[in-house]
């Protein structure tokens, strides 16, 4: 199984390789050279298996390298209830409605599905790949990556993190959730800007030939945690087979009927796994592909133009507010097969902050995909009716799912069962649906905490009730400009 830049197919790397490196040498990102497939017979004997097995064995169709007790053996450690409580991946049905929960990790985000694993793949792939230096993660995070990351390489040997986070970007919870973690390998900073700023600057440090002179002195190597990184998205595929089993074991389906997935979307990594899981044979419908105010792929999926020239909108949703949605790039590869088109594409993205696909592609993807968008309103509302309806809470992004999925059935009729998959906790996100609930604006810190679990009777999540009384390690902030000095203190 080999690998390949996005942008140029002469080259191939292994699998190893691409986890190590992060982001391929051309400023491309890593795919698979060629899809595995598995036959329905395959499939039907995962329904015996449980989570970590079935991820042990979608894992291993991409990864040569490791053996398959390898990979069972890093799976049943970063799925294990030490560290999810109960099943990783459920599918739940409230009302008439399914969901796939994906945050019972450690830090209550999808992120933790693939940032449980990466720290175990990382490591290994450095070793199998042969490098030396130790693997120095930068991330930028609009909130749930940063934690999600820090817990994950939390201690992890060989490996040293830095988060920047945008000082008044995040939520109270999300912010406390960072400047509280613990590991002696962790750094976490506030940076005066917003999200854009803390990303343009980790931009400016990887491609800052002093800063990485300095690094590899001190036997450093950058790489990444976000999901441009293959060892991110590998581990997402998994629980899109899985869901679909549950949903066969639920009953919902028949085994061999299609299932449709809609998926709250900002970076198109986790709806990318969902493409991944239909190509190797997963029988999967349709994709919808839910955004909120900020539209960019809504209106991409429609016309075929990528436009980032547009307003950029601070929601109730923050990890989809993001007009670069960077993993689109690995589908037009595999659907263009055409390398040169796509640094065609991002060049023009770069330049003009715009690319028009052609018709051809433009309707291979309507057929894969169907999109649409909310407002912070609307997902409001949704919160609130299905609060009202199943007694079910639901955070704003797997609202602004719940919305456009309503939209999707009310628009094409499609009688296929869909399942809506679920990305955090609501209790990362208190004020919003604490005023979905309540009307009103809810304003407050961490001790919303407390005013949510006695307004709907629900008990949040341990890990979150303990942050009022965590100690705080990381405090104050720098400007964009002092990152790269911040980066280097650190390695002293
Ligand atoms: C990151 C995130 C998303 C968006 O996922 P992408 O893979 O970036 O499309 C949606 N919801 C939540 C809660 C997230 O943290």
């Amino acid at each position: 199984m080999k690998y390949s830049s996005t942008r140029d197919f002469s080259k191939e790397y292994s699998a190893s390789e691409a986890i190590a490196r992060g982001l391929a040498p051309d400023g491309g990102l890593f795919v698979p050279c060629e899809l595995p497939h598995i036959t329905p017979l395959e499939l039907a004997a995962l329904a015996e298996k449980n989570y970590p097995m079935r991820a042990a064995y979608v894992m291993s169709l991409f990864l040569d390298e490791f053996s398959i007790e390898e990979l069972e053996d890093y799976c049943c450690k970063a799925y294990s209830h030490s560290r999810f409580d109960g099943e990783p991946a459920p599918v739940v049905k409230r009302g008439e409605d399914l969901y796939l929960e994906l945050w019972h990790g450690p830090t209550c985000a999808f992120k933790d599905m693939a940032l449980q694993m990466l720290p175990r793949l990382l490591p290994a792939s450095m070793k199998k790949s042969g490098q030396r230096e130790k693997a120095l993660i930068l991330t930028a995070t609009s909130g749930d990556t940063g934690k999600a990351a820090l817990e994950g390489f939390c201690d992890v040997e060989d490996t040293e993190i830095v988060v920047f986070y945008p000082e008044n970007g995040v939520s109270d919870v999300q912010k406390l959730q960072m400047t509280t973690q613990r590991g002696s390998n962790v750094h976490v900073q506030a940076v005066r800007g917003n999200f854009d700023d803390a990303q343009n600057g980790v931009k400016r440090i990887l491609n800052d030939p002093e800063v990485a002179a300095a690094v590899e002195a001190r036997g450093r190597r950058f790489t990444s945690a976000n999901s441009i990184n293959w060892g991110r998205l590998l581990p997402q595929i998994a629980y899109y087979l899985s869901a679909y089993l549950d949903c066969v074991r639920l009953g919902e389906i028949k085994f061999d009927d299609e299932l449709n997935f809609c998926v709250p979307t900002g970076n198109f990594g986790n709806i990318l796994a969902a493409y991944y899981a239909k190509c190797i044979g997963v029988p999967i419908g349709r994709l919808i592909c839910a955004s909120n105010a900020n539209n960019v792929l809504t209106d991409f999926i429609l016309t075929g133009k990528y436009d980032r020239n547009r307003a950029f909108h601070t929601t109730i949703s923050p990890s989809m507010d993001i007009l670069i949605s960077s993993n689109l790039e690995r589908l037009l590869c595999h659907l263009s097969g055409d390398p040169v088109k796509v640094k065609g594409f991002m060049d023009d993205l770069n330049c003009k902050g715009e690319y028009l696909v052609g018709s051809e592609l433009k309707s291979q993807i309507g057929e894969l995909f169907w999109a649409d968008f909310c407002d912070d309103a609307d997902t409001k509302q949704t919160i609130a009716r299905v609060w009202t309806e199943s007694n079910y809470l639901l955070d704003p992004h797997t609202a602004v799912a719940t919305t456009v999925k309503q939209k999707y059935f009310t628009s094409t009729g499609d009688s296929r069962k869909t399942v809506i998959v679920s990305t955090a906790n609501p209790y990362k996100f208190c004020s919003a649906v604490i005023s979905a609930i309540e009307g009103g604006s809810a304003s407050g810190g961490v001790e919303l905490i407390d005013r949510l679990s006695e307004l709907t009777g629900t008990t949040p999540p341990p890990q979150l009730a303990s942050l009022k009384d965590a100690q705080v390690r990381f405090k104050g902030s720098c400007s964009p400009e002092d990152m790269s000095q911040i980066v280097l203190n650190f390695l002293k």
